[in-house]
């Protein structure tokens, strides 16, 4: 038997002693999701125990090295995991922009301490990120950023305003973007901070949104108090992991369009509808849609694994993940029109025990922020014209 045939019999094992039954149920809807840190209210034993399990194991991140919380595992055993864990139907034991984002981050620009600071904490979903990028004018254009952070001697002082901070009233620390050097072009005068959100002076507010839910806030900052030794990477050097980080956040969210967490779209039709004599689904013009939808799906889960190995081999474009932000967007938001034509009129509820306070219809609402959240469409489009196409700017 090879390592690697060993790995997947060992992990398959690991997996069906460990992962509890109810971990193995597709997930509903976002409130299934375990996002750890000090204020989250695990919806179950059995949430929490598949989380505690998997972050002992180093499971959580299984690639990232062992002295920072991982597992250290190559790539050919990473993806023996995630075939097995699919397999299994095993959730995600841990949803976390420590993981998706920072993590990343932290591992190519962060110092030595600052990494075995917060990333086993990240790992073992001790501590929960949210991020503060954005601000009331500054979203396509980040780089006009106008949160302003002053350095006196062993420390930063920081004043300003984000928006958009999705789960900022959760969250217990941030990862944010701040202007340094107020005389420097806009790219070269930005800094990357970290900070306890209990820091003094650190308010936020949430914004209800369409989903009647209240998923991100606006963040307000007056006279924080953040220690020198926060800084990520050099003074004003921010931009750079500003958009590293962001090519990691752009996968994350384009793989909302490859991670079939749900049922599978035929069988949730079929449910929904029923079938024809002939066993098929019974409206034609639904059933093609469907199909095309999971030819679609299974080619950008091929793309995704393509992209990945080009990645490791060091082969990878940056740009190529606004590529794959926009069709991962777009994949999801088609998933969930289709699950709503296919439910038809009791897809739209929107209370009671049945729809399960209307999981489907609010999470087919909150899809439509897909092509916003990490970048628009738009501008997706744009760097994909100017990076990978070569084609002249406007
Ligand atoms: C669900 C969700 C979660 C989010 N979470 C976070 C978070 O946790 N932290 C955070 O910092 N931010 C977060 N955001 C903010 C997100 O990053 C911004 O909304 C996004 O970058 C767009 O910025 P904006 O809203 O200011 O829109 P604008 O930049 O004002 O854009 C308005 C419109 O103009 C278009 N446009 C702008 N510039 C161009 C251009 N050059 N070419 C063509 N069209 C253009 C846009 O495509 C868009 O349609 C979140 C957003 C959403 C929807």
């Amino acid at each position: 038997m090879t390592d690697l045939e060993n790995f997947r019999r060992e992990a398959r094992a690991w997996l069906e002693t460990n992962c509890p039954p109810e971990m193995r149920r597709p997930v509903a809807s976002e409130a299934d999701s375990c996002w750890g840190g000090r204020r989250f209210r695990f919806q179950s034993e059995a949430q929490r125990l598949w989380m505690v399990r998997m972050g002992e194991r180093g499971w959580t991140v299984p690639t990232w090295p062992k002295e920072y919380g991982g597992a250290g595992l190559g790539k050919a055993q990473a993806q023996v995991l995630r075939q097995e864990m699919r397999a299994l139907g095993c959730r995600s034991p841990l949803d976390s922009f420590g993981i998706w984002m920072l993590g990343p981050a932290l591992l190519q620009y962060g110092s030595e301490a600052q990494k075995r600071e917060h990333l086993p904490k990240i790992a073992r979903g001790e501590i929960r990120w949210c991020q503060g990028y954005s601000e009331p004018n500054a979203g396509s254009d980040l780089a006009s950023l106008q949160t302003r952070a002053e350095l006196h001697g062993d420390h930063f002082v920081v004043n300003g305003q984000k928006i958009w901070t999705s789960y900022a009233d959760q969250a217990d620390w941030i990862f944010c973007l701040v202007r340094t050097d107020f005389g420097a072009k806009k790219h070269t005068g930005i800094s990357f901070l970290l900070f306890d959100m209990e820091s003094p002076g650190v308010s936020t507010r949430p914004i209800l949104l369409i989903s009647g839910k209240s998923p991100f806030c606006e963040t307000f900052f007056d006279n924080v108090k953040v220690p020198a030794e926060n800084l990520v990477g050099e003074l004003n050097g921010g931009w750079t992991i500003a958009k590293y980080l962001l090519t990691h956040e752009r996968e994350m969210i384009g793989g909302i369009g490859e991670r079939a967490t749900a049922r599978p779209l035929g069988r949730f039709a079929a449910d929904a509808m029923g079938l024809d004599e002939d066993g098929r689904l019974a409206d034609g013009g639904l059933r093609s849609d469907i199909a095309r939808f999971e030819i679609d799906e299974l080619a950008f889960r091929c793309l995704m694994e393509r992209t990945g190995d080009r990645a490791r081999r060091g082969e990878g474009d940056p740009a190529f993940s606004s590529a794959l932000k926009y069709y991962g967007a777009e994949l999801n938001k088609r998933r969930y029109e289709l699950m709503m034509s296919a439910a038809g009129s009791d897809g739209l509820e929107w209370e009671g025990e049945r729809s399960r306070d209307g999981a489907l219809a609010r999470t087919w609402l909150r899809t439509k922020a897909n092509s916003i959240e990490g970048g628009t469409s738009e501008v997706q489009l744009n760097i994909i014209a100017k990076r990978l196409l070569g084609l002249p700017g406007a």
